[in-house]
């Protein structure tokens, strides 16, 4: 039984690439060009690691943030525009598709709680799907 595989090179200790030492390489590096000995692929994959870490984080944390901002925001117009028209200030008015009675208040700009449109469960949740997936599109 004959193969085409060369033993001899798996022992033949290479010097690595990044520092110079010498070390046998293991038989799944032989082809490849990145010669690196032990030591140096540890300290690389620490730093691969730490970048990875790092960056994964900031996403999580950006994310986090801004939807925690957003929330709040929403939230304090959702107040207003309750307290509007329990007031009399704002009139609840029926979905704007359907005519429906049990109607919500839907936020053009939740920095402006007066100005609203008026939307059942139903339709209101649809607008919001629609506008999150041309949102995604944007990005
Ligand atoms: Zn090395
Ligand atoms: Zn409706
Ligand atoms: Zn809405």
């Amino acid at each position: 039984m004959t193969t085409n595989k060369t033993p001899d090179s798996t022992l033949k200790p290479c010097p690595c690439r990044k520092c110079g030492t010498n070390y046998v390489r293991p038989p799944h590096q032989i082809r490849s060009s990145h010669y690196i000995c032990p030591t140096c692929m540890k300290v690389k994959d620490k730093k691969r690691r730490l970048t990875e870490a790092r960056r994964e984080y900031m996403r999580k944390y950006k994310k986090k943030y801004h939807a925690t901002k957003t929330e709040k925001t929403k939230e304090r117009c959702r107040a207003k525009t309750r307290k509007a028209v329990a007031s009399g200030v704002l009139k609840k008015e029926s979905c704007e598709v359907c005519e429906s009675p049990t109607s919500q208040a839907h936020h053009e700009d939740y920095n402006d709680p007066f100005t609203v449109r008026w939307f059942c469960d139903q339709h209101h949740k649809d607008l919001h799907n629609h506008r999150h997936q041309t949102e995604s599109e944007n990005e």
